[in-house]
């Protein structure tokens, strides 16, 4: 299995705080991995640091065997790195369509008639809403369109940000359907949340994150089983 992803001792700072304290891991093609842990542990900080949107002081990150360090963010998607940030940041006032146009525009070539036709099939909701000004769909359709515009770059590696945030439970089980989806399918997940019931269910490794540093790391399913992760994490 080859590795897409490698973020080797980073610090990451914001003045004078000290916010990742020097975490490594690796995403191999073809995972879901994901970043657990509690508000301000650090997830969207190196999730925003991979995507150039913050740069580490030390460390390295490689990127399908290249370094990323201080590439800026426009770069890095079309290198094949693709975020849905938290909150999601869709385009409000323009249409699903047009949303799902703007996704495509940073990528290489390939075929986005192709694309646009499986995140159609991918999320049969967005393709019935393609005329629907963006801001007036449901949490759960913004967070679908968010994903599926991310997917328009073609990414090799997609990085989502707390998908399941402000959702309802049922919402919550079909974006995380989704996700499962998008595995099978081939998509290699870095998934950063806080539901870490539902995180580690569909991964197939996790890191623990607790005030900027990794904690514990393990298969989905060991984590899932482990006493001090179901206490602290799971409610348990
Ligand atoms: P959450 O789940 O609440 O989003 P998180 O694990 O994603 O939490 P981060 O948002 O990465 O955590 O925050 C990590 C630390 O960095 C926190 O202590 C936070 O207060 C701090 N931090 C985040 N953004 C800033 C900022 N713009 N300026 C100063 N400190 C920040």
């Amino acid at each position: 299995m080859s590795t897409i992803l490698k973020v080797d001792n980073i610090n990451v700072y914001y003045g004078s705080i000290h916010a990742i304290k020097g975490i490594s891991f690796e995403v191999n093609e073809g995972e879901i991995v994901t970043l657990i842990g509690a508000n301000g542990a650090g997830k969207s900080t190196t999730l925003n640091t991979i995507s150039g949107l913050l740069h580490s002081k030390t460390g390295h990150i490689e990127f399908m065997g290249e370094p990323l360090n201080h590439v800026p963010s426009h770069k890095v998607v079309s290198k094949g790195l693709a975020l849905v940030p938290e909150g999601r940041r869709i385009f409000l006032q323009m249409s699903v369509q047009e949303n799902l146009d703007m996704g495509a525009f940073s990528r290489r070539g390939g075929n986005i008639d192709a694309d646009m036709e499986r995140v159609f099939e991918q999320f049969p909701r967005l393709k019935e809403r393609r005329k629907q000004v963006a801001g007036t769909l449901s949490g759960g359709e913004q967070q679908m369109l968010a994903m599926g515009r991310a997917l328009m770059s073609n990414p090799k590696l997609l990085m989502l940000d707390e998908p399941s945030m402000g959702l309802a439970p049922i919402l919550v089980e079909q974006i995380f359907d989704i996700i499962k989806n998008l595995h099978k399918a081939g998509t290699t997940i870095l998934l950063v949340e806080q539901n870490a019931q539902a995180a580690l269910s569909v991964a197939d490794r996790g890191y623990v994150l607790e005030t900027g540093k990794i904690v514990t790391t393990g298969t989905g399913a060991e984590l899932l089983a482990s006493p001090a992760i179901k206490k602290a994490y799971l409610g348990g």
